[in-house]
């Protein structure tokens, strides 16, 4: 089953920039799949148009069968909550803590207190953050931040999970910690997108690969 589709696809900025020239892509329920290039060639962008933050020039993104292009207002949000991203820089709150960070997402949509609390347990201890649940930001370290931004990306169970230079600011070894965490997300059914320029978190890997170079999207495995 397909859940990510991309025919055609172009993306040129306002200011002239071609991003991406004519992207074909699809990606089935349960992949895992990198997608490798070097900086400025497209990977940010090929995200973005994945979960609606940017609009392809030409061509159409299909979210399960759904053309983001008719998508507006409500059903748009309803379609990006199937769609949870982490980024390079993490993006939590500073002032809440881990707990608050991660709970923030499931009081935006509307859940009980009672389910909030029922959820949060479990999924910081699949990132095994349980301990931690009342520290703020600045009291962990990269990875664990890290892992933080993963927990609320994944708190609402979206089949989809996106993430954008997850390791680019880690060391190897948090590098691999959380490409183990991923992995596990992978094993209980989560399809994943990771964009990277780590030639070593390739090789800790047998998934497929894809190489961005100037915009054109390649086989690189
Ligand atoms: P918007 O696209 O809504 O105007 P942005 O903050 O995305 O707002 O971009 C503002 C302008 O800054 C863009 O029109 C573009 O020219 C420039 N810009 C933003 N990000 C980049 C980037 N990564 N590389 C080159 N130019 C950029
Ligand atoms: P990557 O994630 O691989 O570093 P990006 O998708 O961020 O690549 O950028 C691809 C190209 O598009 C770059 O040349 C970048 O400068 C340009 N770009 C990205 N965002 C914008 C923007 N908002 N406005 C104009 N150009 C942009």
């Amino acid at each position: 089953q397909v859940i990510v589709s991309f025919n055609q696809v172009s993306k040129v900025y306002r200011n002239g920039c071609q991003a991406l020239e004519a992207i074909n892509l699809q990606i089935r329920r349960g992949d895992f799949l990198f997608i490798t290039g070097a900086s400025g060639s497209g990977k940010s962008t090929l995200l973005k148009l994945m979960y609606g933050e940017e609009r392809p020039t030409q061509g159409e993104v299909m979210i399960n069968d759904a053309n983001l292009a008719g998508l507006r207002g409500d059903r748009l949000s309803k379609l990006r909550r199937q769609i949870g991203v982490v980024f390079q820089d993490y993006k939590l709150i500073p002032r809440r803590t881990v707990f608050e960070n991660v709970a923030f997402v499931l009081w935006a949509q509307g859940f009980t207190r009672k389910e909030i609390h029922r959820r949060l347990l479990p999924t910081l201890k699949l990132v095994g953050l349980h301990t931690k649940a009342d520290c703020f930001p600045e009291e962990l370290s990269g990875g664990e931040q890290q892992r933080v931004s993963i927990a609320r990306a994944i708190v609402s169970t979206p089949p989809l999970l996106l993430a954008d230079e997850p390791t680019g600011n880690l060391d190897p070894d948090n590098s691999l910690q959380v490409l183990k965490i991923l992995k596990k997300l992978n094993a209980i059914g989560i399809t994943i997108v990771l964009t990277t320029h780590d030639e070593q978190l390739v090789r800790a890997t047998r998934d497929p690969v894809m190489q961005l170079r100037n915009g054109h999207l390649f086989q690189a495995r």
